[in-house]
């Protein structure tokens, strides 16, 4: 039996109704015969609003910056929260199904605090709860350092779990569900005539991504592209069994017949160029 990674991004598990449509989703792909690991993200707004209650508890004051091991305590917690409550959406829609911390895993990250890299994913665990027929649903954002404190992957660093996942067990892909149906030329919500694109290579997926487009973390396309794991970028806003949206597949160049010699356009909004004369 195929097993396959699903990924949610905040505003995709936004609130109990979108929560419940991911279910729906979840259900589909279980009825389709794949083996379900679903990872999740904070609810929308959830982690910057952790990330200020850092602030206000003084870590600036004290010294402490987000690389504190605290600060990965607070700012992990949003994602337990959506793993719970989607886990018991699922129960409700009766499928087996259990909820899954980083520790629990264990999805050992090093001890970089605030941008911690994963070293390992043992699949044990998760394959042994996936054969069994229950829905693995992960927090995504975290992992376990080796002497046992919570380490978070760094701003958008579910999608570096959902592929980190899609990797140790195997997956025939990793689906990553979000507010737009696909990878664009360029950011859709800055550009209106942005296309979308029905194939992409990871290698210019990685260049789109740390050029700013933030559609996907660029940890999660080198990972991607070091495991080989096939990626699709899709729309969570959509019922199942509705147009057919296929979204992006992000994949090796072997796999595009068709070559482009400009794929798309990132943006950085920091940055402005001077030229002196
Ligand atoms: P999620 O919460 O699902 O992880 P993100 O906000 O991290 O979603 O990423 C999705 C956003 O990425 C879109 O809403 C879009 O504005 C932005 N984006 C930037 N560049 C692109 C691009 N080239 N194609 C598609 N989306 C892009
Ligand atoms: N919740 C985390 C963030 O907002 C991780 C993620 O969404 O991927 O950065
Ligand atoms: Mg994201």
């Amino acid at each position: 039996m195929s097993r396959l990674v699903m990924k949610f991004g905040g505003t995709s598990v936004a609130d109990l109704e979108r929560i419940r449509r991911v279910g729906r989703l979840v259900a589909a792909e279980v009825a389709a015969g794949h083996q379900v690991a679903v990872v999740v993200s904070a609810m929308s707004g959830k982690t910057n609003e952790l990330v200020a209650w850092t602030d206000g508890a003084g870590a600036a004051a004290q010294g402490l910056e987000p690389s504190d091991d605290e600060y990965d305590v607070v700012v992990a917690s949003g994602e337990q929260v959506t793993a719970g409550l989607l886990a018991m959406t699922l129960r409700n829609m009766g499928l087996p199904a259990r909820s899954w911390m980083g520790w629990q895993i264990p999805i050992v990250a090093d001890d970089a605090h605030g941008r911690a890299r994963i070293d390992d994913v043992p699949p044990e665990n998760l394959v042994a709860a996936m054969d069994s027929g229950q829905v693995a649903v992960i927090a995504g954002f975290q992992g376990v350092t080796r002497d046992g404190r919570i380490a978070t992957l760094g701003r958008g660093g579910s999608d570096t779990s959902a592929v980190a996942i899609a990797a140790a067990v195997s997956a025939i892909r990793c689906d990553i569900y979000t507010d737009v149906d696909g990878v664009y030329t360029t950011d859709p919500r800055i550009e209106s005539k942005a296309r979308k694109l029905s194939k992409i290579s990871y290698e210019e997926m990685l260049e789109m991504a740390s050029l700013g487009a933030k559609v996907l973390q660029t940890r999660s396309v080198e990972l991607a592209m070091a495991k080989n794991v096939p990626l699709r970028v899709l729309s969570s806003f959509v019922e199942p069994g509705e147009a057919p949206g296929q979204g992006t597949i992000v994949c090796d160049e072997e796999e595009i017949m068709e070559k482009r010699i400009v794929s798309g356009v990132a943006y950085s909004r920091d940055e402005a160029k001077i030229t002196l004369y």
